[in-house]
């Protein structure tokens, strides 16, 4: 039984001026071309818990192309379209962008096995989603703006604070909906619904998962790893055995929660700094959760996961040498005099910033803690004043002992030796001969 309410109220005073009138303007766009335009999705299900979520994505009954068109000959801004599956991104001058799609009958496989209902083709549209509360949409136009339809029981599971499919066969259509269930039951603080777990652990019984490709998995690995409860999201995968669809020996136990924990608290110190460096948490979690691999298994399965070339490298190369440094540095007796700032520097040059946060995170012992925080925090930055033409106009000649000259003059510098241009030229007087 289709629910209807109005949420006119709601969206008046919860959304952003710019964005009603962007959600007018598209109801009267879609009046103009005798076609009905709704919201929905994720965007519908955060405005009713009054949550921020400007992720706004439009289903039109009708062609969405065509109505991505016409609105953007009412603004400024720039479409970029896909025939084939009839959607529409529509770019606005600042970057924020909003998604088409169109919900025609000839898009889906049986149109001809579809009773004739009112709102059918909005209807079975929603129909293909993961979970109740996403399903839950809002009309634009002018004569019914703010109506919320409600065909699955959306605004039950909402207040039931429940994660419910649809169907009983949702996860085996669609396995990359299991961990879709786990992310949006932690994300929101719902519960998975009785049926929709059994349903659940008989698609992992069934080994569904297997049917998806390592880069889909991937695709809702890093949305759960950039979760802010990703311990309790990693520890239900491994509740609901999901993570051995990854790897037969990836597990989240008790010492994995403990180095997601120490992550956490590594990235929290990084963003202290301030340094405006961009880096991925996910990535961070993701080589925490490969700790109980080996090398080649995690080598293993970055391969199978798809994972881009620049990072299949730094699971392939770094990671494997900040494991070998961690154990050498733990090793380092406390009897050694302290290192140099030189030392400490080529310890960890070339390290992504990731890896640098997982070796915090894996650091037990103070004394790694104290350099690599040194490192992170001041040696890095630094740099040499001299260049080649300087060395040229000292008299020596271009060649690889210009390389010896700049390490030599940036260890100096790393250790205090020398601070100022004139130091650097007296250093290398002194040490090095034309
Ligand atoms: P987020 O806030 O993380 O973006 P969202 O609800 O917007 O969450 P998305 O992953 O962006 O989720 O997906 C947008 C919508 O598309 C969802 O609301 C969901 O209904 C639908 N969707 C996405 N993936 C699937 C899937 N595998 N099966 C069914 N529906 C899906």
């Amino acid at each position: 039984q289709l629910k209807r309410k109005n949420l006119r109220q709601l969206i008046s005073t919860h959304l952003p001026g710019s964005v009603k009138e962007i959600l007018a303007e598209f109801g009267a766009v879609a009046d103009q071309l005798g076609m009905q335009a709704y919201l929905v999705g994720g965007f519908v299900r955060d405005l009713l818990l009054r949550q921020q979520n400007l992720d706004v994505d439009i289903v039109v009954e009708g062609d969405g192309i065509a109505f991505a068109e016409a609105f953007a000959k009412t603004t400024t801004c720039r479409v970029r379209t896909h025939e084939k599956f009839g959607t529409a991104v529509i770019v606005f001058p600042d970057g924020f962008k909003i998604d088409i799609a169109s919900a025609r009958l000839e898009y889906y496989d049986k149109p001809a096995a579809l009773p004739q209902v009112e709102h059918a083709s909005i209807r079975h549209d929603l129909y293909r989603r993961d979970f109740t509360i996403n399903t839950l949409t809002i009309s634009l136009n002018p004569d019914h703006f703010g109506q919320m339809l409600d065909f699955f029981g959306g605004q039950r599971d909402l207040k039931d604070k429940a994660i419910r499919v649809l169907h009983n066969l949702s996860f085996i259509e669609d396995p990359t909906r299991l961990f879709r269930a786990v992310r949006f039951e932690q994300r929101l603080g719902f519960k998975i619904g009785k049926q929709t777990e059994r349903l659940m652990r008989s698609a992992v019984q069934l080994r569904s998962v297997k049917q998806i490709s390592g880069l889909r998995i991937l695709h809702e690995l890093k949305q759960i790893l950039d979760e802010s409860r990703v311990v309790a999201a990693l520890g239900r995968l491994d509740q609901f055995d999901l993570l051995t669809f990854i790897d037969a020996k990836l597990h989240f136990d008790q010492s994995t929660a403990s180095l997601f924990v120490a992550a956490e608290r590594a990235s929290s110190w990084f963003d202290l700094l301030y340094t405006g460096e961009a880096y991925r948490r996910w990535l961070l979690y993701l080589f925490c959760l490969f700790d109980n691999l080996s090398n080649k298994g995690a080598a293993k399965v970055s391969r199978w996961l798809g994972m881009s070339p620049a990072d299949h490298t730094l699971v392939l190369e770094q990671l494997p040498k900040a494991k070998m440094l961690l154990k050498r540095l733990r090793h380092r007796s406390s009897k050694l005099p302290h290192p140099q700032n030189s030392e400490i520097y080529f310890w960890f040059d070339g390290l992504a910033i990731e890896i640098i946060l997982y070796l915090m995170a894996c650091s037990d012992q103070e004394n790694l803690r104290r350099w690599l925080s040194l490192y992170t925090t001041e040696l890095r930055k630094e740099k040499i004043i001299l260049n080649g033409d300087d060395l040229i106009t000292l008299g020596f000649k271009p060649g690889r002992s210009f390389q010896e000259i700049f390490i030599a003059l940036l260890k100096a510098r790393l250790n205090q030796e020398i601070q100022t241009r004139d130091d650097e030229i007296g250093f290398v007087k002194a040490n090095f001969q034309v």
